[in-house]
């Protein structure tokens, strides 16, 4: 195992963020990568978000994207305790360092960090009040996405609040040198607060962790930030919309990080393998909805069929697709795999297969009804498909060629339209011929049988 500890330290809201969600992958494959530790921390000093339901969307979260940490809630480890709201002895032990080393003082009941450097007063005329301020020596932060920031802080800085409550920059520099995190790789919206952070490293004689502030996402349509609230930002809109994990994981990896080269669809082998901190981008990325829907199809068609299936078989059934025969319903999987674009879109895709009284759509059915005489095609179609006997892929095709020619065509194509519409009530899906065979004789001749009562033109 490596040195390498990195962290998670989200403050649970109540939803799941797809710009945190990035954060977390960005941390959790750093460590995969590097065969060192995921610790997930939870910043969770808002007493008023602290609730159970809040920390459970983060979790479960997680969990659905494979987010797996080797330390934190549930799993313990040897640095806990992994929640804020249970660690007040440890930040109290450290803030009296600064008290014996004399880098605190108070002032209106809040406790201030003093900086060291030269200092000197200032009268501000507007607000009619003095200021002492602070020349920091600049801190040199050797980020690992934007180089070196140099930045010195102009003032002592408040680390307790008047009511008691230490705040986020002592307890989160504290938590990374208690928990010996090596690299802090979050949102670049951090960066400003990171010389502070410098700051109290130094004052603790710890050694800087190696900071990496990872790019902003833009929205899809404006040149703002990435909206906070709505639908589809947040990892729990996606689980409910029947997205595959991984789909989202491989989406949310491209969001400020590419591999150098064109590659954006990868397995989970290949990202841990190729991703790495100088891969991580400077300038911002942008949420591309197009983007995601695209790679969640892609790894959708590069699921094992066994996994396919045991994603596909609840949804199907909640959808209320009666299912009775799992040999079929894999063989319909195993067509509809290829063609699908969504496992969200799958019930109504493939429900015509399950379902005889299936719906037409119009549209379909208005385009093949302007030409030619299509019931007499279908007629034909039937009078030969009720005659074959071994009812397979290679014999349906040379059963449909024999018909063309015997009517002096070329290819069977102008027989294709009608009998897939007369079998499933649309125009498109699965290749027809396989899709036949898949159905089986039985099922193809009674639909093809009804068609002329059910579909009124
Ligand atoms: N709780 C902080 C946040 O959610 C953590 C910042 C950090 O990673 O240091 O933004």
């Amino acid at each position: 195992m490596s040195q390498v500890r990195v962290r998670f330290a989200p403050s649970p809201t109540g939803s799941f963020h797809l710009g945190s969600a990035r954060t977390a992958l960005f941390n959790w494959l750093y460590a995969r990568h590097t065969g060192g530790t995921f610790v997930l921390r939870v910043e969770d000093t808002d007493k008023e978000r602290n609730t159970p339901e809040a920390l459970d969307v983060l979790l479960r979260g997680m969990r659905w994207l494979g987010l797996d940490w080797d330390e934190g809630p549930e799993v313990g480890g040897d640095y806990g305790p992994y929640f804020q709201s249970e660690r007040r002895a440890i930040y109290d032990e450290y803030l009296q360092k600064l008290w014996a080393a004399d880098r605190v003082y108070e002032k209106d009941g809040a406790v201030f960090f003093r900086l060291e450097g030269e200092r000197y007063t200032e009268y501000d005329e507007y607000k009619k009040a003095e200021i002492e301020k602070v020349r920091a020596k600049p801190q040199v932060i050797d980020d690992a996405v934007r180089g070196v920031v140099e930045r010195a802080e102009e003032r002592d800085f408040v680390i307790v609040r008047s009511n008691g409550e230490p705040v986020f920059h002592l307890v989160n520099v504290v938590d990374d040198i208690a928990m010996g995190i090596t690299h802090v790789i979050r949102g670049e919206d951090h960066l400003s607060n990171t010389t502070k952070h410098c700051e109290l490293f130094q004052a603790f004689g710890a050694p800087l962790p190696k900071f990496a502030h990872i790019p902003m996402i833009l929205s899809s349509t404006g040149p703002g930030k990435m909206s906070k609230r709505g639908d589809g930002v947040h990892v729990e809109d996606y689980e409910r919309r029947h997205f595959l994990p991984y789909g989202l994981v491989n989406f949310l990896a491209l969001l400020g990080w590419n591999a150098k080269d064109d590659q954006e669809l990868f397995t989970l082998a290949e990202l841990i393998e190729r991703f790495d901190l100088p891969g991580i981008q400077k300038g911002n990325a942008r949420f591309d909805e197009k983007k995601l829907s695209h790679v969640n199809t892609e790894q959708i068609r590069r699921l094992p069929l066994g996994e396919f299936a045991a994603l596909a078989q609840p949804i199907l059934e909640a959808a209320g697709v009666a299912i009775d025969d799992v040999n079929y319903m894999n063989a319909v999987l195993k067509l509809s795999q290829e063609k699908v674009r969504s496992l969200e879109e799958l019930p109504g895709f493939v429900a015509y297969f399950f379902d005889d009284n299936f719906n037409f759509d119009e549209k379909a059915g208005e385009r093949i009804f302007k030409k030619g005489e299509p019931l007499d095609r279908l007629a034909e179609v039937k009078e030969i498909l009720s005659a074959v006997v071994d009812w397979s892929a290679e014999m349906l095709d040379r059963t449909f060629m024999d018909l063309a020619s015997a009517k002096g065509h070329e290819k069977p194509f102008a027989w294709f339209p009608i009998t897939r519409f007369a079998v499933s009530g649309v125009s498109g899906g699965p290749d027809l011929i396989p899709m036949l065979a898949m159905m089986g004789k039985e099922r193809v001749l009674s639909r093809m049988e009804a068609f002329p009562s059910r579909y009124t033109v």
